[in-house]
């Protein structure tokens, strides 16, 4: 088995709601991320899946401490990443790093394609100059670019270049854990594949680990060995890619898979069994988060909130049915 990288223990992320211009008073608090638990194992895939909202992108942030949590134990390598000394903590930051959905914002315009891909390094300082230019010429190399595009500018380059020098930059100061946040949404369906492959192939090489964000539900099966679907904040189902894909149980995950993955090309379905609005969350409903759209509700699920339990090998869900 694969010993584990990350690993969430009851990680919560609640912001407070606050009235009043002068005094202000907290009047609730939104949670966007309530008592998640998963593990996330050397050199493989863990996709979250999630409509938005659901508490994806706080997840990743808190991942990437730009939050702090509201509870709960982060731990990377075995070690509880809010116990960090400062020296850790650098070595944290340089080892996790993300790559985000639109290539055209997360790439500064005034910056060089080298300046942009050494920045970590830089901000690290870790290398000398010289061997600072000569990692930026291999990580380029590794995502498919010249060398020479070192000189140049983000706007010389097309929108599937553009998330190569943002992959090429995820690289560089030698990172083991990627966030990718929609890394191919924003990209022509043309050029998705190829970025996927390369990224596949950059894990097999390097033996990266990815957390992957994404709503496209092809792209998560694609890419991930262990999915966790959320809703309003919580994990309520988890397990292997393939046993979630072919055996959602949560009547969420089924309503959310039912319109977007069917079982043929040709007989793509127009209407979604998802009815409703995902819940107000400063109100949310007592009981099962998802009652007020589950088709299958029954008066425990308005009274009693599920919790996750194994429900086959490896695969939880925290639903009443079962
Ligand atoms: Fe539906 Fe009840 Fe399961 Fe919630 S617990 S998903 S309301 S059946």
């Amino acid at each position: 088995m694969l010993p584990l990288l990350l690993e969430a223990v009851g990680l919560k992320k609640h912001f407070p709601v606050t009235e009043g211009l002068v005094y202000q008073r907290v009047v609730g608090w939104i949670k966007a991320v309530d008592g998640i638990d998963f593990t996330v194992k050397h050199g493989e895939t863990f996709g979250l899946v999630g409509e938005s909202g659901c508490g994806k992108t706080t997840t990743s942030k808190l991942i990437l401490l730009l939050e702090t949590k509201t509870a709960g134990t982060l731990r990377f390598d075995g070690a509880d990443i809010h116990g960090f000394n400062s020296t850790a903590l650098k070595r944290y930051r340089a080892s996790v790093q993300a790559v985000f959905q639109d290539p055209y914002s997360s790439l500064n315009p005034r910056m060089r394609v080298g300046d942009i891909v050494g920045e970590p390094l830089r901000i690290n300082n870790v290398l000398s100059a010289s061997a600072l230019k000569e990692r930026v010429e291999e990580v380029l190399t590794q995502v498919g670019l010249l060398p020479e595009a070192i000189a140049r500018y983000p706007h010389e380059f097309s929108g599937g270049q553009r998330q190569r020098i943002a992959i090429a930059r995820s690289l560089a100061p030698y990172s083991r854990l990627i966030v990718l946040d929609e890394p191919v949404s924003a990209l022509d369906v043309s050029i998705r594949a190829q970025i996927m492959n390369l990224l596949q192939d950059l894990q097999q090489k390097l033996g990266l680990t990815f957390l992957l964000i994404a709503h496209n539900l092809a792209t998560v099966r694609y890419m991930s060995k262990q999915v966790a679907i959320m809703y309003t904040g919580k994990i309520v189902e988890m397990g292997e890619s393939d046993e979630i894909f072919t055996h959602p149980l949560h009547p969420y995950t089924q309503a959310l898979f039912y319109a977007a993955l069917p079982s043929h090309p040709r007989h793509r379905r127009e209407e979604s069994p998802l009815i409703g609005e995902v819940p107000n969350p400063l109100n949310p409903p007592p009981g099962c988060l998802f009652h007020p759209r589950c088709v299958y509700a029954k008066p425990v699920c308005r009274a009693e909130e599920p919790l996750l339990r194994e429900e086959a090998p490896g695969h939880t869900v925290a639903c009443h049915l079962y």
